[in-house]
């Protein structure tokens, strides 16, 4: 059996900027993704998707990305060509396609398996992101709606709704992303579960990842900073909110077989609904372990499993690290993490000869 001091399991920018700083530390280390090709989530990304921060402030470490043609913000595209160029660049060690199935205890190694074998590790990484594990809230009579429904993962371009009656459900950069290019091909309502928070014009991404680091440094306790989730006017988004494109109202109770039903009990027919609600940390392959948590996260201390204690998280969010789903904040985790992972690999090899 392939056998590795540490394994990583998912491709995408978060193993990438991983990959960069265990290959500096000279770790041996080999990641598996499940994707034919580089990218990660953003292979997926509709057509239009842009970044909301600027080319310089969404790089991963020691390659700045390149600046874009695309009014300062780049596509998904832009981020494709970035993510491909980098792994290459680094020679950073990646198997794809391999979809790791389930992560298994052995003696004193965790084994990972997959749909081409198995593989050892003394210490496995997830970083599998979201994408994979689009959200949709239980809402009464969602599943006897006979029209179109669609979760943001799955968006291409508006075109697939053109001249319909569609709902955008969903106040985060998503939801006004989609709405503000769906607004005008289509009759498109916005539907928020209270008035979307709009950053000033000035600021972009950036200061969602400065937010981030300040609230992990002012703890549970300290005084808020703002919203992380606020949307950016990148933009099309701009544009959109200027033609009066982006007014949200609240909630439906429920849908029907054509259509929902209003707080107020009037109905309205509807062909489709774009789900514009988020994502969950896929982490299934991790069953066996023992260590998921009703919310679909794992405990951790310091990006580490505290209940499997050679398993370790990283990129799902601020509970790995602020900003940690961030390009930007990928960076910072991965340079600590990476720290902390092959210090306490010295450490168990050193236990390990001691014992000899
Ligand atoms: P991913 O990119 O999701 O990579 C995970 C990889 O793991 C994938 O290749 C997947 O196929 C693989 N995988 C999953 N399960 C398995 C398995 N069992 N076995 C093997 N492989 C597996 N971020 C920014 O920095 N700036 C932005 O402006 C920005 N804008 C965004 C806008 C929108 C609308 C959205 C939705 C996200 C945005 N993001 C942005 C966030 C960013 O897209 C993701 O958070 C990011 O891709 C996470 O990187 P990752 O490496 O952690 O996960």
């Amino acid at each position: 059996m392939e056998s590795h001091d540490i394994v990583i399991v998912g491709g995408g920018q978060m193993a990438l900027a991983l990959g960069y700083y265990l290959r500096r530390a000279k770790a041996d280390f080999l990641i598996l993704d499940a994707e034919h090709g580089p990218g990660g989530a953003w292979r997926h990304g509709w057509d239009s998707l842009r970044l909301f921060s600027p080319a310089g402030y969404s790089s991963l470490p020691g390659w700045l990305m390149p600046p874009t043609q695309h009014e300062g913000y780049p596509t998904r595209d832009d981020v494709l060509d970035y993510l491909t160029r980098y792994e290459a660049r680094y020679e950073l060690p990646i198997r794809r396609p391999v979809q790791v199935q389930s992560v298994e205890r052995v003696d004193d190694h965790l084994e990972l398996v997959t749909d081409t074998g198995r593989f050892a590790a003394r210490a496995v990484v997830g970083a599998t992101g979201t994408w994979s594990k689009p959200h949709i809230p239980d809402i009464v009579g969602r599943n006897v709606f006979k029209g179109t429904q669609i979760h943001s993962a799955q968006y291409v371009s508006p075109d697939d709704f053109a001249g319909q009656t569609v709902l955008v459900v969903g106040g985060g950069n998503s939801g006004a992303q989609i709405m503000a290019e769906v607004a005008p091909v289509a009759r498109a309502l916005w539907v928020t579960t209270q008035d979307p928070l709009f950053l000033p014009e000035d600021v972009d991404g950036r200061v969602l990842f400065e937010r981030a680091v300040a609230r992990m440094k002012a703890g549970p306790q300290g005084t808020p900073v703002g919203g992380i989730g606020d949307i950016v006017l990148v933009p099309p988004v701009k544009a959109a909110r200027e033609r009066g494109d982006l007014v949200s109202v609240r909630p439906f109770d429920r849908m029907t077989g054509t259509g929902v039903i209003w707080a107020d009990g009037s109905e309205m027919a509807i062909d489709a609904v774009i789900w514009c609600t988020g994502f969950r940390p896929a982490l299934d392959y991790l069953g066996p372990l023992d260590v998921l948590e009703p919310d679909g996260r794992v405990l951790v201390q310091a990006w580490r499993s505290i209940k499997e204690q050679k398993l370790w998280l990283a990129g799902f969010g601020d509970w790995t690290g602020p900003g940690s789903a961030t390009l930007m904040g990928a960076a910072r985790t991965a340079r600590d993490l990476a720290l902390a992972i092959t210090k306490r690999e010295q450490h168990v090899l050193n236990q390990a000869m001691r014992s000899c």
